[in-house]
């Protein structure tokens, strides 16, 4: 009775953290990985019970346990692969488990010793995490959790291979019926709980910091275009600038400014222009390579702080992007109707503030309105004769291609049609 009730140790700890890592995808709506962790535990769990409470002569409770650690050792090795953004091996994974669910067939038909059943089954479980830590250690990036995480791998990988034989070096050899009395099955116990226990708090840990990292995130974004919020571009700026004088590097400023946008407003409604804002912004993270920042400082205004470019690919990044959104397509406005945006480039001298550089940037921003729009200008290009005119928005009440708002029998787009 005693041991019955502390076989239920195992499982109900195991169905724990299963609910802990349900919960945690659910409350702080993590990615899929960590409902996989969940998944994992839970089959673990099943196959603790069956381990602990099937006939221990049972035909089948080698199979089914087998069949359970498996999908739970699956669908823990699959997860942290996904987490890690590599390939998540399943048809490896599933071929290990068929050659070695094959050969423990043949092994229960061979003979009533369970000693080789048990090499067998943790043989393959040790292959399967030997190839998610494979995979784990290819993995880009690494930082103290994911180390931590390719440590528990790695350990669990040592137990299953090692393990069995040396606990089997003590006791020659096992009959099924006294399974349940070997110095094996009072170890595995332990071992299960151990691995269990420190394997969860590890991810446990990555999950936690992996909500933390998204609550940071999404404090620093701007939610209709996923491009930092006018806050968090400021700071960056901030810090890359005195960073960009000290390693020597140089830093360009892109402002951007999408050209007659009050008339989208007023032509096809709020919500189309915020839908082509959306798009603006995701063309732009699009453009920008990682090191860069990208954000969005107005209403239909961006910068972008393109780290370690000079002048001139900075200017071809930024005309890049013009001709990219001049012919990006935006459903709520219709086929045939195109955005355009104006720019200005500036590239940050010795000892300039990030105010000082944005001046400049933003007076060549004025200075492509003033030419007609859709263009880009480049403070570091500025020539002593220029002169400014009034940007055209004063002189042009209306892009010309489009319908007169006045008289436009355009559909406007409004929130009531979303429901
Ligand atoms: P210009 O070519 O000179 O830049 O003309 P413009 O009409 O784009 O310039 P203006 O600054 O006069 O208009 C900006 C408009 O952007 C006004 C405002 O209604 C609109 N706007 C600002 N924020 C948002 C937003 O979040 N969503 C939408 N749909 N419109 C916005
Ligand atoms: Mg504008
Ligand atoms: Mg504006």
């Amino acid at each position: 009775m005693q041991t019955q009730i502390l076989g239920l140790v195992t499982p109900i700890m195991a169905l724990f953290f299963a609910a802990t890592f349900v919960v945690l995808w659910r409350v702080g709506r993590l990615k899929r990985h960590v409902l996989g962790f969940g998944l994992a535990y839970a089959f673990s769990a099943i196959g603790f019970l069956i381990t602990h409470f099937f006939p221990a002569d049972g035909f089948y409770l080698f199979h089914m346990t087998q069949l359970f650690y498996t999908m739970g050792s699956i669908a823990l090795l699959a997860s942290v692969c996904e987490r890690a953004g590599q390939k998540l091996h399943l048809t490896s994974f599933a071929a290990v488990y068929v050659v070695s669910a094959l050969v423990l067939a043949l092994a229960v038909n061979l003979s009533n010793d369970v000693g080789p059943r048990l090499v067998i089954v943790n043989m393959g479980y040790g292959v399967m995490f030997i190839i998610g830590m494979t995979a784990l250690l290819t993995a880009r990036r690494r930082n103290v959790i994911d180390v931590a995480i390719i440590a528990v791998i790695a350990f669990q990988a040592a137990d299953f291979l090692v393990r069995p034989s040396i606990t089997l070096m003590f006791e020659r050899s096992i009959p099924a019926e006294a399974y349940r009395e070997s110095i094996y099955y009072s170890l595995i116990g332990l071992v299960l709980g151990v691995k269990g226990v420190v394997t969860a708090m590890v991810l446990i840990g990555a999950s936690i910091a992996e909500w933390t990292t998204a609550l940071r995130e999404s404090s620093e974004r701007d939610g209709l275009t996923g491009l930092y919020n006018r806050g968090s571009f400021e700071q960056s700026m901030r810090n890359l600038l005195p960073r960009a004088q000290t390693e020597g590097r140089a830093l360009s400023l892109v402002v951007a400014d999408i050209d007659h946008f009050k008339q989208v407003n007023d032509i096809w409604g709020h919500q189309a222009g915020d839908q082509a804002l959306g798009n603006f912004g995701a063309l732009i993270s699009k453009m920008v390579r990682g090191c860069d920042k990208a954000g969005r400082i107005g209403g239909e205004e961006f910068c972008i702080a393109v780290w370690n470019c000079e002048n001139d690919p900075a200017h071809r990044l930024a005309e890049r992007i013009r001709q990219g959104f001049a012919s990006l397509q935006h459903s709520d406005l219709g086929e045939d109707i195109r955005l355009t945006a104006s720019f200005g480039l500036a590239t940050a001298r010795e000892g300039e503030t990030y105010k000082q550089l944005f001046a400049r940037a933003d007076e060549a921003l004025y200075r492509a309105k003033s030419r007609g729009r859709d263009r880009v200008e480049n403070a570091e290009e500025q020539r002593l004769d220029d002169s400014f005119s009034e940007p055209q928005s004063k002189l042009v009440a209306l892009n010309p291609s489009w319908p007169d708002p006045k008289r436009a029998s355009v559909p406007r787009v409004s929130h009531r049609d979303n429901g």
